[in-house]
Parts: C-alpha cells; sequence; structure tokens
C-alpha cells in the first residue's frame, strides 16, 4: 500500500483572506515544497492562519493538527515572499519540533517569480537561514513563472 503523509498547512495572517489556490494546485502537482511528496499519498488535514503577528496560533494549531494525525507542517510560501519575509519562522520551527516532534517544512507553492525578482534586488534573503528556508520552493524559472 502507498505510504500516506497527513499535513497541515499555516498561513501568514497577511494572506488571511488567500483562498489557497496555489498551495492546492502545487499540492496536486507536488511541486515546490510539496516535490517531496512524489509518489506518496498526501492528506490536506489542516489548514489556518498564524493568526496575526507575533503568531499567537501557532501555539496551539500543531497540537489539533497532531491529534488529527498529522506529521507534517508547511509554513506557507507567504511566510518566505511577504515582505518582509515572517521574522519569527526560526523560532516557530524551533517550538513546534520541540513541543510537538512534528516535522516542520518551509514554504508550500513555488516562489513566485515576482517575489524572486523584488527580493533579489532587495537582497533580502542572504542569510544561511532564509538560504536553506527558501531552497524547496526556488524551483525553476519556468515553474516560477506559473506561479506569478
Ligand atoms: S509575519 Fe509571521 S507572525 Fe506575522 S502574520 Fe506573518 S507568519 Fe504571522
Amino acid at each position: 500500500m502507498m505510504e500516506k503523509i497527513k499535513i497541515g498547512i499555516i498561513i501568514c495572517d497577511r494572506y488571511s483572506t488567500c483562498a489557497g489556490g496555489k498551495c492546492l494546485r502545487s499540492l496536486t502537482n507536488r511541486e515546490g515544497a510539496f516535490a517531496r511528496y512524489k509518489g506518496m499519498e498526501v492528506e490536506l488535514a489542516g489548514y489556518t492562519t498564524c493568526s496575526g503577528c507575533p503568531g499567537g496560533n501557532i501555539e496551539y494549531a500543531p497540537e489539533e493538527m497532531k491529534k488529527n494525525g498529522v506529521t507534517h507542517i508547511h509554513f506557507a510560501t507567504g511566510f518566505l515572499v511577504g515582505y518582509p519575509p515572517c521574522p519569527h519562522m526560526e523560532h516557530f520551527e524551533q517550538f513546534i519540533k520541540s513541543k510537538y516532534g512534528m516535522e516542520v517544512i518551509f514554504g508550500t507553492h513555488p516562489i513566485p517569480e515576482k517575489y524572486l525578482k523584488t527580493h533579489s534586488k532587495l537582497n533580502t534573503w542572504n542569510t544561511p537561514f532564509l538560504q536553506r528556508a527558501i531552497s524547496d520552493t526556488m524551483t525553476d524559472q519556468t515553474t516560477r513563472l506559473n506561479y506569478d
């Protein structure tokens, strides 16, 4: 039987009205940070926002997700591409891993090309942490343009 993974997505509250289209498309297509699940069955078992700076829902949402079988939490690509990127990501990662023992993955859908252009000009992602954080969603230019 094919391995099944249950995932949860937490989005940056700056995009709280987002309908999730890019995340869901990339999950179906196994693109961006979802490429890791190629050949696996995946169930989206939770979707919520951080509840706004400084991210109070990070304390609680993973607990509910875990009760529903979620083992992998994705911080949506908005965490990475916002202006500025979420300043709390590293702490959130450590907290969720330490308290809940869940895997934390930075990003969901591929970074849209327009964000890459602006962040490159701003030199935003020029830290070892952010280089690691964007690595799964950088993809290639054709894919990024499909998510513009
Ligand atoms: S910047 Fe971070 S803490 Fe603030 S709303 Fe976005 S994800 Fe939440």
